[in-house]
């Protein structure tokens, strides 16, 4: 597939009015002609909150929207029918989906079950505190609502290997289970990160394999989904999921996308689960993430050649998943740093415009996020997105050369004539930066699709001009020849967008 594309197709705050399956369907030309390639969507099991869950608090897997189970039969996004619908509807348009798995933790139990357990640190996991002894914990899933269909098994203790709650004592405290300790292969901050929240899945017992194999099995057929999103990475056993994939790509007969959330600035990290989890899987670049946080918030003061310092991007370019924010960074989140407005532009620039990396479409970003008064990107964000999807062709050179002013070329190619452009950005004052296209655009008129800058650059024989740039801005020059099929689609767009206002 040309230029991959994936829109995260939700965001936090969105209204629990089970709606959202049902919206997405609609949209599906729109998605098309923005060239999304992928959906990401939102876990679609029943979660703990019922309706208000966004759906990392697992609760069943197996509800996609179909018991009444936590007060409500469909989950926050409608109901297991809508979500089957909407990935038919994708299939039909050419557009793959993939879903997002929460395998860490369960929670929102049935019963409580009396269990020994050994409290450990918050802060350093290795570190007991207390001896072993009989807690009360939540750790009993029996389902009541779906009364064994799909699958019998009802689970207990022995599948987690902790809680953080001793409900008799009412004590709020990380509890291993019956001397299992934590599982090793996992991330390294407070000790060990085995334990994020809920009841922890313990990757070592038999029975939680076999049971999270079978429902991988049971999901695939039942939503013919392509590829996978897989939460909390860092905190489940890194060689877990070698297995339970391997399986997938076989019962599906395709590679298939999987992209993986290890949250970790630190690019080693990264690179040590790849290696240590097979390559198998793709992950968020989130070092890029930070340091487009870093550059939209100084002011000015980063040095833009160093943008892709230190990213997955710059070492491993083939497992990077590009992202400017997500529904966790989004503001009142968990790992909140929003990437301020006037970069916006700049970074999915950085992100859309590059070779490099599978770039990934906020829902927040290009719908904007209501509740919060958070408006779309606009305009500027569906350019980029158009640009990619017409003109993000053949080989790319960079122009890293002032710590202020950045730029890059894509020279085009042979089976898309209009191919090819020429990226300026500056993060502080304006300027120009000399770049060479190709000589098959030699003596073409090069225009800023963006509408920032009016020049009109003529390239040489040899395909090379001189790009400028506004103060703060970016510009993307373009032959001035698919100026009129980018405003075409602009228009088609327009009218699509019309039908959801
Ligand atoms: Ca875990």
């Amino acid at each position: 597939m040309d230029n991959v594309t994936i829109l995260q197709a939700f965001q936090w705050e969105l209204p629990a009015d089970h709606t959202h399956w049902r919206l997405l369907q609609s949209m599906a030309e729109e998605f098309v002609f923005l060239g999304i390639t992928g959906l990401w969507l939102p876990p679609a099991s029943k979660g703990a909150a019922g309706a208000q869950d966004v759906g990392y608090g697992t609760y069943d897997l197996y509800d996609l929207g179909e018991f009444d189970q936590k007060g409500t039969i469909p989950t926050k996004y409608g109901t297991k029918e809508e979500y089957i619908q909407l990935i038919k509807t994708m299939h039909e348009h050419g557009v793959e989906v993939y879903a997002d798995i929460v395998f860490n933790h369960f929670m929102g139990a049935d019963e409580t079950e009396e269990v020994p357990a050994i409290k450990y640190s918050w802060e350093d996991r290795k570190k007991q505190v207390g001896q072993e002894e009989l807690i009360c914990a939540w750790t009993k899933f029996t389902f009541p609502g779906r009364s064994k269909v799909y699958n019998d098994y009802q689970w207990h203790w022995q599948n987690f290997s902790g809680v953080d709650y001793d409900a008799r004592r009412k004590d709020h405290g990380i509890f291993n289970f019956g001397g299992k300790g934590w599982d090793p292969d996992v991330d390294s901050e407070n000790g060990n990160y085995d334990y994020l929240m809920g009841c922890d899945l313990d990757m070592e017992n038999p029975e939680t394999i076999e049971q999270l194999d079978h429902w991988g099995q049971w999901f695939l057929k039942e939503t013919q989904v392509d590829g996978f999103r897989l939460d909390a990475v860092k905190h489940i056993d890194f060689k877990y999921y070698i297995d339970w994939l391997l399986a997938r790509r076989k019962e599906k007969n395709a590679p298939m996308f999987v992209v993986g959330e290890y949250w970790a600035d630190e690019v080693e990290k990264l690179e040590h689960y790849l290696d240590t989890s097979g390559n198998l899987i793709s992950l968020f670049d989130v070092p890029l993430h930070f340091n487009f946080f870093e550059a939209s918030s100084s002011m000015g003061s980063f040095d833009m050649r160093r943008i892709f310092d230190n990213t997955l991007l710059a070492t491993r370019p083939e497992y990077a998943v590009t992202f400017v924010d997500n529904h966790d960074t989004q503001v009142g989140q968990s790992l909140e740093s929003w990437v301020g407005g006037w970069f916006k532009v700049h970074v999915y620039a950085l992100t859309l415009l590059r070779k490099e990396g599978i770039p990934t479409v906020f829902w927040g970003d290009l719908y904007g996020i209501p509740t919060q008064e958070v408006n779309p990107v606009g305009r500027a964000l569906l350019i980029l997105l158009l640009m990619r999807k017409h003109g993000a062709y053949g080989n790319q050179v960079d122009y890293f050369d002032d710590a202020d002013r950045i730029g890059w070329v894509r020279t085009g190619d042979f089976d898309h004539p209009l191919s090819g452009y020429a990226v300026v950005m500056t993060n502080a004052l304006g300027g120009s930066v000399p770049m060479t296209v190709s000589a098959v655009h030699g003596g073409k008129t090069f225009v800023d699709v963006m509408g920032n800058h009016d020049a009109k650059v003529v390239l040489d024989k040899e395909g090379s001009g001189d790009f400028p740039v506004k103060d703060g801005k970016i510009s993307v020059y373009v032959n001035e020849e698919i100026i009129p099929v980018i405003r075409e689609v602009e228009e088609r767009l327009a009218k699509l967008q019309e039908k959801h206002q």
